[in-house]
């Protein structure tokens, strides 16, 4: 697995050359676009590393799915999905037209920006400094990273740009969606995306979801299997933007990337992936990691189908 990881990295880095990193977050725009690297955690606490894994990267998107399960958590199924509907768009992720095309109007998915902003919105606490640090927390006990943290820049920077995510808050407020204080509740989004991390924590991430909500060590359950098999379905429809359909017949694998260039994977009950490939392709993916995993997939016969 070792010596396979290194060179499909060195196989597929020059597709970094065929993309351009983000820079409508001005502080993305600074990372390095020739980056490639993985991580690869199995449920035998075995653990493979290669290319540039140790670069940090910001959750951007990947933070989506845990956001999801937290909002799960705490409200039930049926107050989350009556804010944010299960279908994937076929649009980008930071659309806004069907939100006032569809009757009844809310967020086709929580994997969109409309949606994932909805689904911040729920998450409990009696402050807004709690609902983060409750956010915090779950990323930290499921990364198995004590000391995950914001990347300040990329949190103001985001909070300095935001119009697109401003405007679609405002008008899911106007439609009923959002309740209360909607800079508060962005500013909980752009925390939330602007979490830093390594490929490992990522990779640990997936593999608790891979894991059905079990710690793989202690062997405790922190989340109900049937609301990880939710969040990864999710991940499997909507996760790769809209090239999640074409993702999930060439790779298979339940996995949401972020505008950070980082993939999170889980192959249920094998493995967590965590892939960083900052250069993007034009839906937003990293356009190196998915060539990675697309090799990856097909050598270990990862596909779910
Ligand atoms: N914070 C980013 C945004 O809302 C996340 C986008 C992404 O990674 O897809 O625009």
């Amino acid at each position: 697995m070792q010596l396979l990881l290194n060179n499909l990295v060195e196989k597929n880095r020059q597709w970094t050359k065929h993309g351009k990193v983000a820079n409508y977050i001005p502080e993305l725009g600074k990372m390095d676009s020739d980056r490639l690297g993985i991580v690869v955690v199995d449920t035998g606490r075995k653990i493979y590393r290669a290319g540039d894994y140790q670069t940090k990267l910001t959750m951007q998107s990947m933070s989506k799915p845990i956001a999801l399960l937290l909002a799960l958590l705490d409200n039930g199924e049926e107050k989350v999905f009556r804010k944010v509907g299960k279908e994937p768009t076929g649009d980008p992720f930071n659309s806004m037209i069907k939100l006032e095309t569809l009757n009844p109007s809310k967020p086709l998915n929580p994997m969109i920006n409309a949606g994932a902003i909805a689904v911040t919105s729920l998450i409990k606490g009696i402050s807004k400094e709690e609902k983060f640090f409750r956010i915090l927390d779950l990323f930290r006990k499921i990364s198995k990273n004590p000391n995950l943290d914001i990347n300040m820049d990329v949190y103001l920077s985001e909070k300095k740009t935001g119009d697109r995510n401003r405007s679609i808050a405002y008008f899911l407020r106007d439609i009923g969606i959002l309740e209360g204080d909607v800079e508060e509740i962005l500013d909980l989004y752009f925390k939330q995306c602007s979490i830093e991390v390594t490929c490992e924590d990522i990779a640990n991430m997936g593999m608790f979801l891979a894991n059905q909500g079990i710690d793989r060590e202690s062997g405790k359950s922190i989340a109900p299997m049937h609301l990880t098999q939710i969040v990864k379905t999710f991940m499997i429809t909507c996760g790769m933007y809209d090239a999640s359909g074409e993702f999930a017949i060439n790779v298979g694998i339940p996995s949401k990337s972020g505008v950070s260039g980082g993939i999170m994977c889980a192959v249920p009950n094998k493995m967590g992936i965590g892939v960083i490939g900052p250069s993007l392709d034009i839906k937003g993916n990293s356009i190196a990691g998915v060539k990675l995993l697309e090799d990856l997939s097909e050598e270990f016969k990862l596909s779910i189908f």
